[in-house]
């Protein structure tokens, strides 16, 4: 496996696979890798000629009260990592390469960005959607892998491709979990032993959702506040948002028929954590 730092030589790698006619599958991260991560690098390997995985904290997505600078990084076992995962380019650029000085392009996707997440953090979709329309300008990837566990993001960067022509196949994978059900993120380190416990509340308030659904509830604001009350009856959790949405344009529902998704943000302790998951009503 080749690690490559700068953009010129990323560029030129490939643009030598496209001439090749390779098909290259890549994954854009921001490291301290887990499962997740690694079941979104297999697929990748798997499917295509190359696999390319980036290693970079993307400053821009980060809002100046948030945890860029805490960040867990360990670029060291993410490098032997990707390598026994097969990888064949780990692209780790840094700041100064992905925004020198006089940097000032900016991509941002309108609506899809007005809720959830980007209603709580200002700014971040536009970081997000110019580092990936960066990275996929970089790399020339034939496919790229998102996780379904930022469930908002994927929806952003379909609609970014679709919209700027970039070409570029966005392959959704599922969320992977713990055994007991907190979905993995680099953030659960955070995570005091207490706090950790207590964090299980959102996989075990989208259970208690379906379980709802099943019985047949049907209106969305009634079991919006029911999960609100279950997330908020852990001493230890509050609530962020919780929505139920269109799983395609992510705008609130007032019925639930066919496909819906709950979205949910909380803080555990000082730990924002995100989860989601689909509500099927039949
Ligand atoms: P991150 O390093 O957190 O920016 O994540 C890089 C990619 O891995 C994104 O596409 C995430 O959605 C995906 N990812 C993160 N956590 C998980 C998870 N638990 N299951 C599946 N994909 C994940």
């Amino acid at each position: 496996m080749e690690v490559i730092t700068r953009v010129a030589e990323m560029q030129a790698r490939a643009r030598q696979w496209r001439q090749e006619g390779k098909q290259v599958g890549f994954v854009p991260t921001m490291g301290y890798f887990h499962q997740g991560h690694l079941s979104l690098i297999r697929r990748a390997v798997q499917e295509n000629d190359l696999a390319v995985v980036s290693v970079y904290v993307n400053p821009t997505q980060f809002g100046p009260q948030e945890d860029f600078h805490r960040y867990p990084r360990d670029l060291e076992r993410d490098i032997r990592l990707a390598e026994e995962e097969g990888v064949h380019v780990l692209f780790a650029p840094s700041d100064a390469e992905m925004y020198p000085q006089g940097y000032q392009t900016y991509v941002e996707v309108t609506e899809l960005t007005q809720g959830l997440c980007g209603a709580r953090r200002p700014g971040h979709f536009r970081g997000v959607a110019t580092v990936v329309a960066k990275l996929f300008h970089i790399v020339q990837p034939t496919r790229a892998y998102f996780g379904e566990k930022d469930y908002q993001q994927l929806r952003v960067v379909e609609r970014m491709v679709r919209d700027l022509n970039l070409g570029v196949e966005i392959v959704p994978m599922p969320i992977v979990r713990e055994s007991d059900g907190l979905a993995m993120s680099s953030r659960n380190v955070y995570l005091s032993p207490e706090e950790r416990r207590a964090a299980t509340v959102l996989y075990r308030a989208w259970k208690a959702a379906q379980e709802w659904v099943a019985q047949g509830e049907r209106d969305a604001p009634r079991l919006r506040e029911k999960v609100v009350r279950f997330i908020e009856a852990e001493p230890l959790a509050r609530v962020d948002y919780v929505e139920i949405v269109d799983p395609l344009t992510l705008e609130p529902l007032e019925r639930l028929e066919g496909e819906a998704r709950l979205m949910l943000a909380a803080f555990v302790g000082s730990t924002r954590l995100i989860d989601n998951g689909p509500l099927t009503a039949t």
